[in-house]
């Protein structure tokens, strides 16, 4: 069989964006850039790598996420190692990271990521501001050995630090300029109607904001004037229809409080500063 014919048939096992996702398996599996596969259709594959794209592609049909599949994904168009402790980054989480990248502006900053998962957002914030410097807080070590993990394949290990605690019960020490989170944010009665690659293969704990979906932003709004220097940044990612919510959670503590809508017009992002 040849790359092309592999392709085709990869495709023709799946549903969503076949023809993408089938040149993702074929590349990762055959070790080759898309640019590879595009210009040699006709270079022959071995019986062993027929086999492999077949059982990924197999895998993929079943509903598990490519991603995990593979391993690794891009965020920020930078490298991410992903498993099934940690949330697949997000492209609408790229709101909240240019959002902090603006207000940084280059200047140095200490910031604290709340729910690191694959450490995707304090990463890319310290990856193009290289005077920043973050601490990645989660509650799952083996979240948090992925985040040390892409912080080593994305060269920021030197100004990245690591906690595990329960944000829920524990108040880290420290004093930041910024406190950044996507946290958990779904309703609990909402996560049995998602669909199957959320809900059957991302980690509940990633997901799961509590009976109102609004746990971790009433904990951390409360919790972060401890944790930030004065006049310091808590930027949230939020739910499409949360950002009325939890601006008034935040205006009993911060103020300047602003909604901001990602590229969808959604609003994504809630964000404000410390007294
Ligand atoms: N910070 C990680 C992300 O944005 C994980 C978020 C989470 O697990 N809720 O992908």
């Amino acid at each position: 069989m040849v790359i092309d014919a592999l392709v085709r048939h990869a495709a023709s096992m799946l549903t969503d964006n076949a023809r993408f996702e089938a040149e993702q398996i074929v590349t990762h599996i055959l070790g080759i850039s898309r640019t590879e596969l595009i210009t040699n259709p006709r270079r022959t594959v071995t019986d062993d790598e027929v086999k492999r794209v077949d059982e990924t592609a197999a895998r993929r049909a079943g509903g598990e996420p490519l991603q995990y599949i593979l391993g690794e994904t891009e965020f920020m168009s930078l490298p991410f190692k992903v498993n099934r402790s940690t949330l697949i980054p997000r492209s609408d989480t790229e709101t909240l990271v240019e959002h902090v990248l603006e207000h940084m502006n280059g200047k140095a900053c200490e910031i604290l990521d709340v729910g690191a998962g694959t450490g995707c957002i304090g990463i890319s914030l310290t990856h193009y501001n290289q005077n920043a410097r973050v601490t990645e807080l989660d509650i799952s070590f083996d979240a948090l050995n992925t985040a040390r993990e892409n912080a080593e394949i994305n060269g920021v290990s030197d100004r990245t630090e690591f906690i595990k605690a329960d944000i829920l019960n524990e108040i880290p020490d420290g004093a930041y300029d910024i406190i950044v989170s996507n946290p958990p944010y779904i309703e609990t009665a909402v996560i049995g109607t998602l669909q199957t690659e959320v809900k059957d293969y991302e980690p509940i704990s990633a997901l799961d904001g509590g009976e109102d979906g609004l746990t971790f932003y009433r904990r951390i709004s409360e919790i972060a004037p401890k944790m930030l220097k004065k006049g310091g940044l808590l930027a949230f990612e939020i739910g499409f229809d949360q950002g009325e919510s939890v601006k008034k959670l935040m205006e009993k503590n911060f103020k300047d409080v602003r909604i901001i809508k990602d590229l969808c017009g959604n609003d994504r992002v809630v964000s404000g500063r410390g007294a």
